[in-house]
């Protein structure tokens, strides 16, 4: 076999189908179909760990990943090859190649599949951005963001406060509150969101994004305290003070977070910004273009796996401060390690003093171990 035959193999090898595949070599079934913004994703039994639903496989681009570590990383979901390396490690390179090609072999009709999987990927996107368009007009339309915050009676204001966020900073960020939020911004009937307590009350955060459009995010007040955010909207970093320039910057977890960085003194000598989900840590990079300083606090349970090897997790705060570093090589990078969510120490009375002193007492960097 020449060199070319060679590549035209692991070339075909991408193109196999390989839900079908995974299915076919092993016994595990992946029934859980989820559409992500990275393409259809299979969930299901690991064929190598077991489990569930920890294993995850990509339609769209034929790659998979173990959440125990098994195969694949979360940046680099593995091929079928590498599965077949992993099941049957004792293999050469190139029999692994057929043996996870198998008996696949005609390359026109995987890349008939392969072509067909785009194009539906393609009509799915351009659907999903035409609901976003029209959601974004309709927001921009009814100026909800503001009849959102204006219609804030002095209960809801008192709902904000039990946050943290006094009714002058209500307004300075325009927050709102809705009894009936699916029937507000989704235009979901009042009787069909009548049972469910998540789809009604919740805290409004209008957030900016880079269009000039609204986007809002939403705390539950009985609900289990997670954001949610309009999926109509790409994630954008809260920031706590528009007009005032990013030289020093404080990261932290979330908008009101933020926010209560800000009014804890933070504001003076930072630009506090509320990153939004773990997943989207890394849109605040392009903010810190001009910056000198930023400090990271995140929360202690927002750990993620970054390679195989099960003994080597890292902080998020350390994932997030190596792209800054590769971006910004002058930049002063610190990560504040305090065991608590600081919003939760301020309800046990963390004061002002004691904020300050954390994010100043931040270590540096390139004093973390560095990630591998
Ligand atoms: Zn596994």
């Amino acid at each position: 076999m020449d060199d070319q035959e060679f590549k035209d193999m692991i070339s075909d090898a991408m193109l196999v189908p390989a839900k079908e595949r995974v299915e076919q070599l092993t016994s595990v079934t992946l029934n859980k179909k989820e559409n992500s913004s990275r393409g259809t994703i299979w969930k299901g039994p690991c064929p190598i760990c077991g489990g569930t639903d920890r294993f995850a496989l990509n339609e769209n681009t034929n790659r998979m990943f173990c959440r125990k570590g098994c195969i694949g990383t979360d940046d680099h979901w593995a091929s079928g090859i590498e599965l077949i390396r992993v099941l049957r490690p004792s293999i050469s390179f190139k029999e692994a190649v057929e043996d996870w090609t198998g008996t696949i072999v005609n390359r026109d009709t995987l890349q008939a599949m392969h072509d067909q999987r785009a194009a539906e990927a393609d009509t799915a996107a351009q659907q999903k951005e035409a609901k976003r368009q029209k959601m974004r007009e309709r927001i921009a339309q009814q100026d909800l963001w503001h009849s959102l915050h204006t219609g804030m009676t002095d209960e809801h204001r008192n709902r904000w406060l039990a946050r943290g966020i006094p009714p002058d900073f209500q307004d300075v960020w325009t927050l709102g509150y809705t009894l009936d939020l699916y029937h507000q911004v989704y235009n979901v009937p009042l009787e069909a969101i009548e049972d469910e307590p998540s789809h009604r009350e919740a805290l409004v955060i209008p957030y900016l994004n880079g269009d000039g459009y609204a986007q809002f995010r939403y705390r539950v007040p009985n609900g289990k305290g997670t954001y949610h955010n309009l999926s109509m909207f790409d994630a954008v970093p809260f920031v706590t003070q528009p007009d005032r320039p990013f030289d020093h910057v404080l990261i932290m977890e979330g908008a009101i977070k933020a926010m209560n960085g800000y009014l804890w003194g933070c504001g003076e000598k930072y630009q506090v910004i509320g990153a939004p989900s773990m997943n989207n840590l890394e849109c605040v990079i392009p903010l810190l273009k001009k910056s000198k300083k930023a400090v990271i606090w995140l929360d202690p349970d927002t750990w993620i796996q970054h390679n195989l090897a099960q003994t080597n997790w890292a902080p998020a705060a350390l994932r997030l401060a190596a792209a800054l570093r590769k971006s910004y090589q002058d930049l002063d990078i610190r990560i504040v390690q305090v065991a608590f969510k600081s919003d939760d120490a301020q309800l046990d009375g963390l004061d002002d003093t004691l904020f300050m002193n954390i994010v100043n007492s931040a270590r540096p960097y390139e004093r973390w171990p560095k990630l591998k």
